[in-house]
């Protein structure tokens, strides 16, 4: 059976308490007691889950319908949307933002200021317009495209994890074999893309000595699957074990974007051991190859500039300043001198992380980059895009980027998601409230369908909606046009919102919590509600769970703290802290709480100035201080056991600084 959000995070957070009391053990019951509560309270081990559902968005034209658009670019569009072959690469129509961007780009050649939430293709939004640009050279100036090798398009981000991302999803849009095919039809080369990062081998000049050993590592991988895979599908019967196995692996990775897109890689990586160069001390190995879409080595990008680099800020920094790289900004000037009416595409995606000293640097490492280029603001079209921007700060967005960028800011449109959201919505009312307290969750919840049926049978009776076997499509019926679920959808689709607080905004003016209950009823039937087993549920959506370990426990060093209930007093010690206290509400002190690995022994950290005759105590070391009567030093740990170890003459009264009792 589905779970139903609840459900799931009630296991989470149960799990979790379990294993903390399975690995730290307390060996007396009062203690154990006072921590299994303060696992149970929020703000401990967890916080309060905030609902999030998936965003749907408003589609926007279809790519044969944009008419504004170059030919070139709406032809390639539309061809990688075509259901013919295969999986289509595109979905047509696409959202309204990113037909927008597509359209802002390429028809009023504007710079784009992408605001859009996680989710919401936000990479298509600036990966479309770049296919669309280099489509258009490739088919419309083809002689120019074949021509030149030049930086037709920079990805820039922060930071490499994000490079690492997104170089998959150029993987699966570029080095897909019908958009190899079509650049190849138009111009006969693929539009060519690299990563550029301290990842991609090797720095410095290139020499045999450092390919076989920086160049070994890929060859050892990649080009040993393949060919396994390969003598798989020749169907040689005596193949060995591994290479069966292997047989499917490139396929599969290939469809992550965890393979480079190349045509072969051992063509490309040659015969191991054999020369690296050729008698006119040419390369022979691991150079470009004519249907290669990726570049996989810094020598590659060096001789033949890709038309989309992604990289990170610091190294396109480093890359502007020494000598090896400087044939791909020469090459990319060339190319924009020798083609007027040509720009240079610059996406600076996570724009919103460019702030302060670091939107400096890289505004002002882009005016260089220009600088280089020879090219004036108007040659340098920009694409910003960010998912922490809200769309109220419209001009200020377009403010930003024109700084950030150096173009100005009347250059710039801002490209906002439009959210679909659902009809009819609307407030619950008192009827609606009462038909969602009948069902009763407890039986909902149970394993039994039988009685599964039995809990929402009056729901679907108040909906008019027959009770059928599949229970999962009886709640579909009856929620889908429910106003007071859409309601419930559309608000959290727009923020995140604790589940306490949907309470008055789907089911205003009724008693709080009969509201509570009547929201916790919708989720947990929302999220069973599907058509069939394989599609996704009425309320699809992100749960924001907060978990963490305990950071600690703390205790009230009195045994009979008045914090306590009555009963609870005369253990080891006073009332149990999730945080630490300078004293227990009671008065005492309160010192951090440790228990013996092995027995499970209570005792508490104090440091002291004298270990040997500790007078005085505190619950904390401090710090080592110099003034002008000298040093003072910080204080010791002192481990002050609140029980008798429950294994006899195990330890002193009193130990030092130890783990063990
Ligand atoms: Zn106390
Ligand atoms: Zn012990």
């Amino acid at each position: 059976m589905t779970s139903t959000i609840q459900q799931t995070i009630d296991e989470l957070r149960d799990a979790l308490t379990k294993y903390i009391e399975a690995t730290y053990h307390i060996g007396h019951p009062a203690m154990v007691r006072q921590r299994r509560r303060l696992l149970e309270e929020p703000g401990g081990i967890f916080q309060f889950p905030y609902l999030e559902s998936t965003p749907r968005y408003v589609s926007g034209e279809r790519y044969e319908n944009m008419s504004g658009i170059p030919r070139a670019a709406r032809e390639a569009l539309t061809l990688l949307a075509e259901q013919t072959l295969g999986k289509p690469l595109l979905f047509n129509p696409p959202y309204s933002h990113q037909a927008d961007a597509i359209q802002e780009a390429l028809r009023n050649k504007k710079n784009l200021m992408v605001m859009t939430g996680t989710g919401s293709g936000k990479t298509e939004a600036f990966l479309l317009p770049i296919l669309g640009k280099l489509a258009i050279e490739a088919r419309d100036h083809s002689g120019n495209f074949v021509k030149f090798s030049a930086l037709r398009a920079i990805i820039l981000y922060p930071m490499n994890a994000l490079v690492n991302d997104q170089l998959g999803r150029l993987r699966l849009l570029f080095g897909d074999s019908r958009v190899v095919s079509m650049f190849e039809k138009w111009a006969g080369r693929p539009a060519r893309f690299a990563r550029y990062t301290s990842r991609t081998p090797y720095a410095g000049v290139r020499s045999p000595k450092k390919d076989s050993s920086r160049l070994s590592s890929v060859g050892d991988f990649y080009a040993d699957i393949e060919q396994a895979a390969r003598r798989h599908a020749a169907g040689r019967p005596h193949i060995a074990k591994e290479d069966a196995r292997g047989s499917q692996l490139p396929e599969k990775l290939r469809r992550r974007g965890k393979w480079p897109a190349k045509e072969s890689i051992s063509a490309w990586f040659g015969q191991p051991h054999s020369q690296w160069r050729d008698r006119n001390g040419d390369y022979r190995r691991g150079v470009l190859r004519a249907h290669d879409a990726e570049l996989l080595t810094r020598h590659e990008v060096q001789t033949n500039p890709p038309d989309l680099l992604i990289t990170n800020y610091s190294m396109l920094e480093y890359m502007m300043m020494r000598p090896i790289e400087r044939s791909i900004f020469d090459k990319t000037k060339a190319w924009l001198e020798a083609c007027p009416d040509e720009r240079i595409l610059v996406v600076l995606d996570e724009a919103h992380l460019y702030r302060g000293a670091q939107g400096a640097e890289v505004g002002l490492l882009l005016r260089r980059l220009r600088e280089r280029l020879g090219v004036p603001s108007e040659r340098f079209q920009v694409i910003c895009a960010t998912a922490s921007f809200s769309p109220e700060g419209q001009q200020t967005a377009d403010q930003f980027g024109a700084q950030l960028t150096g173009v100005s800011a009347e250059a710039f449109v801002s490209i906002v998601g439009k959210l679909a959201t659902r009809e009819p919505a609307a407030h619950g009312t008192e009827s609606d409230v009462s038909a969602l307290c009948k069902v009763n969750l407890g039986t909902f919840y149970a394993a039994d369908t039988g009685e599964q049926a039995l809990a929402i049978e009056p729901f679907l009776r108040y909906r008019n909606e027959p009770l059928l076997e599949d229970i999962g499509k009886a709640l579909f019926g009856a929620l889908e046009a429910f106003a007071p679920f859409n309601q419930l959808v559309n608000e959290t689709m727009k923020a995140a919102i604790a589940p306490s607080e949907l309470g008055a905004r789907v089911f205003p003016g009724i008693e709080p919590t009969r509201a509570d209950a009547a929201v916790g009823t919708l989720l947990a039937l929302g999220s069973r509600a599907r058509l069939a087993a394989h599609e996704p549920s009425l309320l699809p959506c992100r749960i924001h769970s907060f978990f963490r370990g305990l950071p600690g426990l703390w205790v009230c060093m009195d045994p009979n703290c008045l914090e306590l209930e009555k009963d609870e007093r005369g253990g080891p010690g006073g009332k149990l802290y999730a945080q630490p206290y300078e004293r227990c509400a009671c008065g005492a002190p309160v010192l951090q709480y440790f228990t013996c690995r092995h027995c499970g022994t209570s005792y508490a950290r104090a440091y002291t100035d004298n270990v040997s005759d500790p007078r005085f105590t505190w619950a904390n070391p401090g710090e080592r201080l110099q003034t002008d009567a000298g040093f003072f030093e910080a204080h010791h740990p002192l481990d002050i056991l609140l029980e008798a170890p429950s294994r006899k003459g195990a330890a002193p009264q009193i130990t030092i600084s130890g783990q063990d009792c």
